[in-house]
Parts: C-alpha cells; sequence; structure tokens
C-alpha cells in the first residue's frame, strides 16, 4: 500500500502551483494529472494575461513549464484519474483508475472545471488552433479587437463577457435561447445598455460559418419561427456555463448547488480536516489562471500546516 503526506488532483495551474509550494516544503508530493494534463490553459492559444510574460506565453508550453517547475522539486507526477474516494477516516484513501489505491495525509485538489460546449461539429472544428470558437472571453477576447463577435448565453459569465468584448470589438451579438435572461438584472441591464451588443431573443447557434481555418461568421436559428440567417463575424464565444469537475468527491465533500467544492473563507480547506481545494473546483466566479495559481498556493501552505498540527511534518 503506498501511502504518501500529499496527493494532488490534477494538472493545471492550480494543481501544479500547491506541488511546487508542497515539494519546496518536503512534503513530498504526488499529483495525478487526470484526463487533460495541463487543464484548460492547454484548450487556449496565447495566454496574455499571466503576471511575467511580456510577451505572452503559449498556454500547453506554460503548462509543460509549470511540471517542470514542480518536477525540480522532486514532485511525482503520474498519469491517472482518480475515480473514487474515501475520506470518511483520519487517512484519506483514493483510488486511481478504479484499481490503485493510495493514502494520504493531505489531499489537494484542483480538478478544475470544463466549459460547456454546445456539441456542434463546426464548433468544436473552429475550436482548435485558435480558429475563431472560444469559452473565454477575458482569455482570447483580445485577438478580436476592433472585429465583430457573437456570444451565446444569457447567464451572468454571458453579460460580463459579452460587455468584456464590447470594450474591444465594433459589435458583439448576444444569442439568447429565451425570451428572457437568466442573469441578475443588473448584469442584463449592463449589457443592455451598450451601444454595441445587439440582443438576439429566442434565438440558436446553428452553425458556425468558416473557411476552413478560421470563423468566417454564424447561421442563427430563430426557434419561435424556424427562420434562419448569417450573421459575419470573427470570433464565437461559447459562455454557456462550466462544469467542476467534482462528481467524485461529491459523497464527502460541501458543495453548492452547481457542484462547486465549498471552501472555508479565506482559507483552501474543505469541511474534510485535510482535504483542501484550489483553482476552479470551488471558483465560479473569477477562473482566471493567476486565481487558481494562488489559491493553489493556498491549499500547499494550508496542507502544511494542518501536517505540522498533526505532528505528521
Ligand atoms: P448559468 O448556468 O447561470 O447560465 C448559462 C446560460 O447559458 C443561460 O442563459 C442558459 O440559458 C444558457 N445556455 C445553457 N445551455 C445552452 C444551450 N445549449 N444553448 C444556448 N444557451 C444555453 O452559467 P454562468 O456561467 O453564466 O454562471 C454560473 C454561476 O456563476 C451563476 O451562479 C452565476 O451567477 C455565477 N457568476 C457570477 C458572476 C459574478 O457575480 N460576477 C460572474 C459569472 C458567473 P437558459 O437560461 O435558457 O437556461
Amino acid at each position: 500500500m503506498e501511502k504518501h503526506k500529499c496527493l494532488i488532483v490534477g494538472s493545471g495551474p492550480a494543481g501544479f502551483t500547491a506541488a511546487i509550494y508542497a515539494s519546496r516544503a518536503n512534503m513530498s508530493p504526488v499529483l495525478y494529472q487526470g484526463m487533460q494534463p495541463g487543464g484548460q490553459l492547454t484548450t487556449t492559444t496565447d495566454v496574455d494575461n499571466f503576471p511575467g510574460y511580456p510577451k505572452g506565453v503559449n498556454g500547453t508550453q506554460m503548462m509543460i513549464e509549470l511540471e517542470e517547475q514542480a518536477k525540480r522539486f522532486g514532485t511525482d507526477v503520474r498519469m491517472g484519474m482518480i475515480t473514487k474516494v474515501d475520506f470518511s477516516g483520519s487517512v484519506h484513501k483514493v483510488w486511481v483508475d478504479n484499481d490503485k489505491e493510495i493514502h494520504a495525509d493531505t489531499i489537494i485538489i484542483s480538478t478544475g472545471a470544463s466549459a460547456r460546449y454546445l456539441g456542434l461539429e463546426s464548433e468544436e472544428k473552429y475550436l482548435l488552433n485558435g480558429g475563431g470558437v472560444s469559452a473565454c472571453a477575458v482569455c482570447d477576447g483580445f485577438f478580436y479587437k476592433g472585429q465583430e463577435t457573437v456570444i451565446v448565453g444569457a447567464g451572468d459569465s454571458a453579460c460580463e463577457e459579452a460587455s468584456y468584448l464590447a470594450n474591444l470589438c465594433t459589435k458583439v451579438t448576444m444569442l439568447v435561447r429565451r425570451d428572457e435572461f437568466r442573469a441578475s438584472k443588473i448584469m442584463e441591464e449592463r449589457v443592455r445598455g451598450m451601444e454595441n451588443i445587439e440582443i438576439l431573443h429566442n434565438t440558436e447557434l446553428d452553425e458556425v460559418l468558416g473557411d476552413g481555418n478560421v470563423v468566417t461568421g454564424v447561421r442563427v436559428v430563430n426557434n419561435q419561427t424556424q427562420d434562419k440567417k448569417e450573421i459575419s463575424c470573427t470570433g464565437v464565444f461559447i459562455a454557456i456555463g462550466h462544469t467542476p469537475n467534482t462528481a467524485v468527491f461529491k459523497p464527502f465533500l460541501d458543495m453548492d448547488e452547481g457542484g462547486y467544492i465549498i471552501n472555508k473563507p479565506g482559507s483552501a480547506k474543505t469541511n474534510v480536516e485535510g482535504v483542501f481545494v484550489s483553482g476552479d473546483a470551488a471558483d465560479h466566479v473569477y477562473r482566471q489562471a493567476v486565481t487558481a495559481a494562488g489559491t493553489g498556493c493556498m491549499a500547499a501552505l494550508d496542507a502544511e500546516r494542518y501536517l505540522a498540527a498533526k505532528g505528521l511534518h
């Protein structure tokens, strides 16, 4: 039976930052990478808003470097998914790929969240290689400065992203599938007040149009009349929500209705002693690489203090 002081689940900026801090504190962390090694940043192109990279950095490259940094201090980085956990005792148990059982004094959950997509083939095609479809306006909006964009969704995220885009783009068309918004009134009013945002109600994205490499427009359908029309644009933002990758922890950890793990305010602590959370698994508001890294650091420091208080470190 393997037993470790610190097991980190997830390999985005939160997980690797936790690993850097935990390994430098001699906690000999083991990190399981999960389904998407490197996390959400590997699906974006350039990261221009992470402090310390004045020329920007390719998202995948950034994650490779974070991994190298964690390994430099001795983190044991492994392939594999945590498929089952048992947090009922003081030693926490996890199972990797439905098979290998591992025990750990502390667990840091950094499993992130996955953006929801509509599931259109054309959406997937232009999502790759900066083709023009994105699920993060704050990450990718700048590439569409002075251009026309379309955004799908009518929640708080969509409103926030639409206002962000409206400050950069000449025109933003918002596709809202119902005759009303889901967002809070204040957010809705904000987008309604922006001159260069056009809101199309009862309207859904039917197809992303492009030249094979990049987006050139969208075809939309009015779900009341079934009328279709084309809108030209270079960027398509999908803002229909995220799903936190936390289902496996549900039997043991307190979560909100969206499945986000609830951390004790001002800390990375969960309701289970010795189990900590960082990054998007607990954050539906900020969702940035830099905030994820910040909470990864908090989780490692909290884990170290927990081990010290228990006389385990
Ligand atoms: P939400 O689930 O709140 O909203 C999702 C939106 O996408 C809804 O308008 C929904 O439409 C639409 N949608 C879902 N599926 C489809 C589809 N297949 N086709 C078209 N439209 C679709 O997600 P958010 O990410 O906006 O917000 C998540 C949580 O985070 C919320 O609690 C929100 O308040 C919070 N948040 C808070 C912020 C803040 O306080 N600054 C900022 C961002 C988020 P429909 O309404 O018809 O279901």
